[in-house]
């Protein structure tokens, strides 16, 4: 027989079905056993009349929460059922797979007459037994908004000719900066986890495909402990040629984020508020853009916040944070593109003005950076010396082999998947990851 999903159970009425999933809720009483099962489109009541199905009843006594089960049964309109009003009475219930009493608490459970409060298991308790913390309503629907998010995104592009490549991961030579990579052992040699396609995205561009994006994993030898580093993520990572400057960068990605976040709002905004509590709020196009230096100026006239001279040229993680403040006060936008960084703390491959500032952006979301993007330098001599000036020339010799034989003009950027979720759910990191990773996490 055929499995329905529960969301199209609920309206199949009259008729005989077959239901599949997790045993939600069981209330096991002398006469009668109501089980709420569970599967990724809903739930819905099973009903048995033990008296009148006395062959159900050894199935139900073996049950518990989080067992699975297949029901068949027909579908009975009933007022008095919570669940869309109606219950599913059963002919034969199989049990699947019986769950063990479950190690951790998803929820906390609040004091009964009978029994003690139960406090809520901690977020590495709960990634202990991930899969388990992953079956509730909050983390379903957070997967099928993310799901969302990035197809919203994919469709984006996908209508404006961009193709979608797949890059390797295991690279010969630490790349970038050199530092943050991880080393690994292939075959006779080492080789080194990728810390972002920047190269082959750039290699793309190199090959004429003129607009690509890659949805992918992202390794970071960072020990950072933060609600917002891990050491694997999912970056969202664009390049396109024939650009006229960074602006078209930043153009793209704000119309990008706007599309998506109009498509979330639609479909998810009330189920966000209800089950996050925070709100979806699609932004107004332009985004708005300061330069770093008046950034930190706004930020001490307002607030008092000074840095260092020597901490100027880059945004501070409390500069990042109160610029949420500055750019709400000022624009009522939660966005905010910060630009003219300084040489010395950005990638070698970032194009500079005549000044030498290069020619990029971080982009701020709820005070959060999501993004770093850029206008590339494709003159081979010219990142050939950006290059040899970071000391990396050697290391990038098979990168800047890419510009030697004719490149369009480009830029791009990336954004952490993990990172954009974490803030449309106001969640951590580890919250909202499938499964996250960090220095001290490698399992499950
Ligand atoms: P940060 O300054 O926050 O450490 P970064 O400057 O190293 O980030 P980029 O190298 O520009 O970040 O990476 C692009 C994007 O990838 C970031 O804007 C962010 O969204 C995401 N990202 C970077 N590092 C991490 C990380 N360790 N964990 C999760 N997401 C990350």
């Amino acid at each position: 027989m055929e499995r329905t999903y529960v969301s199209d159970a609920v309206s199949a009425v009259g008729r005989r079905i077959l239901v599949q999933g997790f045993v939600d809720n069981l209330r096991d009483s002398k006469n009668m056993a109501f089980i709420v099962l569970k599967d990724i489109t809903g739930k819905i009541q099973i009903t048995i009349e033990k008296e009148a199905h006395p062959e159900l009843c050894p199935a139900i006594a073996q049950l518990s929460e989080d067992s699975v089960i297949s029901v068949i049964g027909n579908v009975t309109p009933n007022d008095y059922v919570k669940l869309n009003g109606v219950e599913v009475i059963p002919e034969s219930i199989r049990i699947e797979s019986v769950a063990e009493a479950l190690p951790i608490a998803r929820k906390a459970i609040p004091a009964t007459k009978k029994k003690k409060a139960v406090e809520r298991s901690s977020i590495d308790q709960r990634i202990d037994y991930r899969w388990i913390d992953l079956r509730t309503d909050e983390n379903q629907l957070m997967f099928q908004i993310q799901t969302a998010m990035v197809n919203s995104m994919r469709q984006f592009l996908l209508n404006q000719n961009f193709l979608e490549i797949h890059t390797p991961k295991l690279i010969g030579a630490a790349s970038e900066s050199g530092a943050d990579v991880f080393e690994v052992k292939y075959f006779d040699r080492n080789a080194y986890l990728a810390q972002s396609p920047q190269f082959y995205k750039q290699m793309a561009m190199a090959s004429g495909f003129e607009r690509i994006f890659e949805v992918g994993p992202v390794f970071r030898a960072e020990k950072s402990n933060t609600n917002r580093h891990t050491t694997e993520f999912t970056g969202f990572d664009l390049e396109f040629s024939y650009i006229d400057s960074y602006q078209d960068v930043m153009d793209m990605e704000a119309k990008l984020l706007t599309h998506m976040l109009g498509e979330i709002s639609q479909r998810f905004g009330s189920r966000i508020k209800e089950t996050f509590g925070t709100d979806v709020i699609v932004p107004t196009l332009p985004f708005p853009t300061i330069d770093l230096a008046d950034l930190y100026e706004e930020l001490e006239k307002k607030y008092g916040y000074t840095v260092d001279e020597s901490e100027k040229g880059d945004l501070t993680t409390w500069a990042e944070q109160l610029s949420y403040r500055w750019v709400r006060q000022t624009y009522g936008h939660e966005f905010l593109f910060v630009t003219g960084f300084d040489a010395e703390k950005r990638a070698f491959y970032h194009m500079r003005d005549e000044n030498g500032v290069p020619m990029g952006y971080d982009l701020i979301w709820r005070g959060v950076e999501i993004t770093t993007g850029a206008q590339r330098e494709h003159r081979y001599d010219v990142l050939k010396k950006q290059a040899a000036e970071k000391g990396l020339e050697e290391d990038v010799r098979f990168y800047l082999e890419f510009f030697k034989y004719g490149c369009p003009p480009h830029g791009g950027f990336g954004i952490g998947i993990d990172r954009l979720t974490m803030l449309l759910l106001n969640l951590g990191i580890k919250d909202a990851m499938f499964l996250f990773r960090g220095p001290n996490r490698l399992h499950p």
